[in-house]
């Protein structure tokens, strides 16, 4: 586990708890076919101002990552865009476009499970909240529950890979088709580690990455 030097408002337990919940979220989207991710926006004093999954695929919509999701709710429950006595629970390491609305929103804390390298901007690939030349830091802390929200990552696309390989054993084949198929479960352009480590040790591409 891996964390910034600000204050928390939860202890390691209540961290723990509030990530159970935004798990629960996180099979919701699974059982839709999206990528597993879950987030839950939180008071100050505990009262839940968001709960909410994935639903890119779902709404057609680039920014409906869950983190996006219970940050509209909140601004809504609110009536404010400022959310600075809230911290935000998600099941994997925001990406820059979630960082940024995060740090908007004057977020206090960034609980996260699961670790992103490649789009991950808290620590993987990125340090944006630890960027002193922005006008507000947002405390973090990652790898709570990461095994829990790591595992359902890659249950997912062990899923969808198979299923993307019967689809293009029936289709004929071709990395065009394969590619197209493969993105329609993508929410990253990347997958976390494990999961690409599965996909490495396969020797069934897997082409999740943007077709540009
Ligand atoms: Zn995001």
């Amino acid at each position: 586990m891996s964390a910034s030097p600000g204050q928390s408002y939860f202890s390691p337990e209540e961290k723990l708890q509030w990530m159970q919940l935004a798990l629960q979220q996180a099979r919701l989207a699974a059982g839709l076919g999206e990528v597993p991710i879950g987030a839950v926006l939180v008071s100050s004093d505990k009262q839940v101002l968001g709960l909410a999954y994935n639903r890119r695929e779902l709404d057609q919509d680039v920014t409906a990552h869950a983190e996006m999701l219970v940050l509209r709710a909140a601004n809504r429950k609110r009536q404010s865009w400022r959310l600075s006595d809230c911290s935000l629970f998600v099941t994997l390491e925001p990406c820059f476009m979630c960082a940024a609305a995060i740090q908007q929103a004057r977020i206090h804390e960034v609980i996260f499970a699961a670790y992103d390298p490649k789009s991950g901007a808290v620590c993987s690939h990125g340090h944006f909240f630890d960027d002193h030349r922005l006008n507000h830091q947002v405390c973090w802390t990652g790898g709570v529950l990461q095994a829990e929200a790591g595992e359902m990552l890659q249950t997912f696309f062990r899923t969808l890979r198979r299923r993307n390989k019967v689809r293009e054993q029936q289709a004929g084949g071709g990395r065009g088709r394969r590619r197209q198929l493969a993105e329609a479960g993508a929410y990253h352009p990347t997958e976390p580690a494990a999961a690409r480590d599965e996909q490495n040790a396969s020797d069934q591409p897997v082409g999740l990455s943007p077709a540009d």
